[in-house]
């Protein structure tokens, strides 16, 4: 069977040479799929994984823009459409210096596995810029904004194409985007979603992915009889997801220690507790500084410059900020230290030799294609709610959000039971996400 998966990605490095990230995306699902397909005729033989490895559509195109300086500047912005058999795509917006195709393509392929597992009718897409948000003014974000979205608004739409935010993206970008997008267009629809309450977004959209990550552990535990009460949580990240990740832990009553950014984490050695998490989120959304910032208000913590989170004693790691963030060493020191849990709240944080030492260690591993779907999956909540022109409540998006996450964790352990009771849970969620596509594919023939 290695032979097969070597042959599988050797076809798809020669179509797509140089592009680590996306490859490293199909490699991890290439080695629990390819085996799958062949034993099941119903899918052997029609190519359909690399059919799903080939994006639909990519859009790359110039975004010029006025700094405040009069300057002008030129940034390069992308769509990728990656897959639409379940849905229209769906997925985030990127702005991030280290943006390109390849990083683009690797989360548009990720996002065709999770947002199948949600149980909702969305396909894959994913896009964004190389412009760099850090420093710039709200003006400045708002020109770049707009720029981006007079390219962008004549490949989507309710019915084609939603993004979202995702990493420099958030409730700021995403009205200015939206504003574009309805002059442009001169209409009022869901084409974006993350939106702000009062203008069509969703109750607890903002809070979901990270949400969605606990509740994911919770069920994880679940099966062991446990809870995440006093349970020893390092985040890395101190964005969107990992504030929210924070949050419910801490309503859980677990003790969340570390928190960080591009600069280093802080090591709060009490547990942060609501009135510090409020501090935190102040100062990355409001303030937008750094994370050291905290021990000057907390001087009981430690802020540790350069460094990832990993080395510190914990049960359970989220990390919650970037790709490739938690390597084979790292993942060596978590199990040393006695972590028995590591749930990715980011997209493929973890590189493929520290899931690796994870899965050989036992250790409960939650890929992010599974546990950070709560976010795309209450984006879905959102375009149906517009579609519908109407609102749920805050309880009954709650509900809906862990219904969704209970019922991913349930179809990961339905295809990811090894011999011993062992849940591959990335496995688990690599085949059920691609049963529901690739049935689709078929039905709708050669396209
Ligand atoms: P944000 O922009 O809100 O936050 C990103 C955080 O990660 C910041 O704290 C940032 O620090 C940190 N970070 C970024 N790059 C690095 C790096 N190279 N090294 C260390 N830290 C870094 O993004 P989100 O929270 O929205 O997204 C985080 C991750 O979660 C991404 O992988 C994203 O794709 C994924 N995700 C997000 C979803 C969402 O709903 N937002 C949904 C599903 C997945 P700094 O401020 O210094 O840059």
């Amino acid at each position: 069977m290695e032979q097969e998966v070597k042959a599988f990605m050797d076809q798809v490095e020669k179509r797509n040479p140089h592009e680590v990230e996306f490859l490293q995306a199909v490699q991890e699902v290439a080695e629990t799929l390819v085996p799958f397909i062949s034993k099941h005729k119903i899918y052997a033989g029609k190519k359909i994984l690399s059919r799903i490895a080939e994006p639909e559509r990519l859009i790359s195109f110039r975004v010029c823009w006025v700094d405040d300086a009069g300057e002008t500047q030129i940034n390069r912005g992308y769509r990728v459409q990656m897959n639409s058999a379940i849905g229209p795509y769906k997925g985030g917006l990127r702005f991030h210096p280290t943006v390109n195709q390849s990083v683009l393509k690797f989360l548009a392929f990720e996002q065709v596995f999770k947002n199948s597992l949600t149980t909702l009718p969305m396909g894959g897409g994913k896009g964004g810029s190389d412009f760099d948000p850090k420093g710039k003014s709200d003006d400045e974000i708002m020109r770049f904004c707009h720029a981006f979205m007079t390219e962008l608004f004549r490949h989507i739409g309710p019915y084609t194409d939603i993004p979202a935010g995702d990493i420099g993206v958030g409730a700021r970008e995403i009205g200015f985007l939206f504003g574009m997008y309805k002059k442009l267009r001169n209409e009022f629809t869901g084409v974006l979603t993350g939106k702000g309450l009062s203008w069509g977004g969703s109750q607890i959209r903002p809070e979901a992915t990270g949400y969605g990550a606990v509740y994911f552990t919770e069920s994880m535990f679940k099966v062991k009889d446990q809870t995440l009460d006093e349970k020893v949580v390092l985040i890395s990240g101190s964005g969107n997801v990992a504030i929210y990740a924070a949050e419910k832990c801490i309503q859980l009553k677990a003790k969340v220690v570390t928190m960080s950014d591009s600069s280093g984490y802080i090591y709060d050695k009490d547990g942060l507790d609501t009135e510090k998490l409020a501090f935190i989120k102040e100062l990355k959304n409001i303030k937008r500084g750094r994370i050291s910032a905290y021990v000057k208000v907390y001087p009981s913590a430690v802020f540790h410059p350069e460094k990832s989170p990993w080395s510190e004693q914990c049960d359970i790691a989220f990390p919650c900020a970037t790709q490739n963030e938690l390597l084979e060493e790292d993942a060596r020191e978590l199990v040393k230290n006695g972590c028995v849990c590591v749930t990715e709240g980011a997209n493929m944080p973890c590189s493929i030799e520290a899931v690796e030492v994870l899965q050989k260690a036992k250790v409960l591993f939650a890929p992010g294609k599974a546990s950070n779907a709560g976010g795309v999956a209450t984006s879905g909540l959102e375009m149906t709610q517009n579609a519908l022109r109407y609102k749920w409540t805050r309880l009954e998006v709650d509900e809906k959000l862990q219904e969704i996450m209970r019922s991913i964790h349930a179809s990961c352990v339905e295809y990811g039971k090894e011999d011993g009771g062992y849940v591959n849970y990335v496995k688990g969620a690599n085949i059920a996400g691609f049963v529901k596509v690739a049935d689709a594919v078929i039905a709708q023939g050669v396209v």
